[in-house]
């Protein structure tokens, strides 16, 4: 039986950043995986779809605005297998880099599926590996939907594996996934659908994002079908999929993925043969520390339950390690405020409370908003001009900012250092001490009326 001082079972970004953080201190260990290095962030997520973003972005800037600037633009094709080849060995370098860290800090890879024979013996591969201190990031995968025919839809995963692009794709979900995945096809002329049950995608966010991202959607050529629930699919002869509600075909395409949130990866690991419990929406249990229900057991990342963000995976994997091997007064992170970003079209950004959230938790009378419309000068040069809208949520007499919301051209780069003002608790008056930054779309948020 080998034995270490941490295990982590599950190679993602939150396994990874937990086992390099634990071996800079010098302890002994071994992270044990049996797909791809990275998880899905770097395989089947984030990574992938930034730079299918950036191709969208490419797509737009040569075939709309580029002739608007005055350039001499034809566009003979977009070779999609050229571009996965380059997105995939950037994917294959991440991985490599992460052999490399690994070595550095001296941390053991072990390539196979680990399962709990109890709360701190891992089986893989035939070999027993035993550690006082385990951290469980094993991560998530698309929630399958359960309906007649639904064998026929795909899911995010399967998105990054295709060879070629479909000629029509439908998109079921609402959330991040369903709106940057669609949005990106679309984007690469691909006939794309976007359904969803409701009015508007991204419901839980701030009603000003979505109610924006509604009005850009319609002005481009994303079919988005609100209100509206598939009951079942069916192959046509010629191998496409009929999209049904009762009994009626509604739609059409080469391609249907189901985008309707994530599930946790908690099965064959074992945990019948521990104490380790999961919570009712099936998470692995944990209290504020990352600690499961078996003593020295820590889940951090999309099997936790948390947010499902790859930063707040580290953030949480590096912060146990740093309570394990550095003495770190408490392996708790912070989970307030966290900035995040929808690789929308245009892109979203977004802090704190929403609107509706914070008058709910403060009293409206507490909440003061400020909004503002700016058109960014990048779709200066002809008609596609394009509206990006901001808004600021204040609390209380000092108007304190606990929310921040974007959706326009640069969003995506303009809120993290916002997030810095925000989390040390500024208030509206000292971000209007900022001199602004002219011309810019950040500017908008510190000249606010
Ligand atoms: P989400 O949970 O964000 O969204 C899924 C949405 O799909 C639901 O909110 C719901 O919206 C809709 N839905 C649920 N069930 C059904 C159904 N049966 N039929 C039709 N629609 C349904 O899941 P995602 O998979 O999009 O993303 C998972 C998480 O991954 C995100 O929350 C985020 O944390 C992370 N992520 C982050 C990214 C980033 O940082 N840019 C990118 C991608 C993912 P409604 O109720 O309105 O119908």
């Amino acid at each position: 039986m080998k034995k270490y001082d941490l295990i982590v079972l599950g190679g993602g970004s939150g396994g990874i950043a937990s086992a390099n953080r634990a071996g800079m201190y010098g302890a002994n260990v071994a992270v044990i995986e049996g797909k791809d290095l990275g998880g899905t962030c770097v395989n089947r997520g984030c990574v992938p779809k930034k730079i299918g973003w950036y191709a969208s972005q490419i797509a737009e800037a040569s075939q709309i605005l580029g002739p608007e600037y005055g350039f001499d633009i034809k566009v003979a094709g977009f070779d999609y297998e050229k571009f996965r080849t380059s997105r995939d060995a950037y994917i294959q370098r991440s991985r490599d880099s992460y052999l490399n860290q690994f070595e550095k800090n001296g941390v053991e890879y072990i390539s196979a599926y680990g399962q709990f024979v109890d709360d701190h013996t891992i089986e893989a591969d035939g070999e027993l590996y035993q550690a006082d201190h385990i951290i469980i990031a094993t991560g998530g995968r698309p929630a399958p939907l359960d309906l007649p025919g639904s064998d026929l839809l795909e899911n995010s995963d399967d998105v990054f594996e295709w060879n070629q692009l479909p000629k029509s794709i439908a998109f079921l979900g609402a959330g991040y996934v369903a709106v940057e995945l669609a949005q990106m096809y679309q984007a690469l002329g691909v006939e794309t659908h976007l359904v969803i049950r409701h009015d508007r995608p991204l419901r839980s966010f701030d009603q000003m994002l979505s109610d924006n991202l509604v009005k850009h959607m319609e002005a481009s050529n994303l079919h988005l079908h609100k209100n509206l629930s598939f009951d079942g699919f069916q192959k046509t002869s010629d191998g496409r999929i009929d999209c049904l509600k009762d009994g009626q075909v509604l739609l059409t395409v080469d391609k249907a993925v189901a985008a309707v949130g994530r599930v946790p990866n908690t099965e064959n690991l074992g945990l019948d043969k521990t104490s380790i419990e999961l919570d009712d929406q099936g998470y692995i249990k944990i209290d504020d520390s990352h600690q499961t229900t078996a003593k020295g057991v820590y889940a951090v990342g999309d099997v936790s339950g948390k947010i499902a963000l790859t930063p707040v995976a580290i953030r949480a994997g590096r912060q146990v390690a740093e309570f394990l091997f550095n003495q770190a007064e408490s392996s708790a992170i912070d989970y307030q405020n966290i900035p995040t970003v929808i690789f929308a079209h245009p892109a979203i950004g977004t802090i704190g409370y929403s609107e509706s959230e914070a008058k709910e938790k403060f009293g409206s009378d507490q909440i003061k908003v400020y909004q503002s419309r700016f058109f960014s000068m990048y779709h200066s040069a002809g008609n596609h001009r394009q509206a990006c809208d901001f808004k600021l949520v204040c609390l209380g007499e000092e108007e304190k900012v606990i929310g921040m919301h974007g959706i326009g051209y640069g969003v995506d780069e303009m809120i993290q250092g916002f997030g810095v003002a925000i989390k040390m608790g500024a208030t509206k008056s000292q971000w209007d001490a900022i001199i602004a930054i002219h011309p810019t779309g950040s500017e908008e948020f510190v000249t606010m009326r």
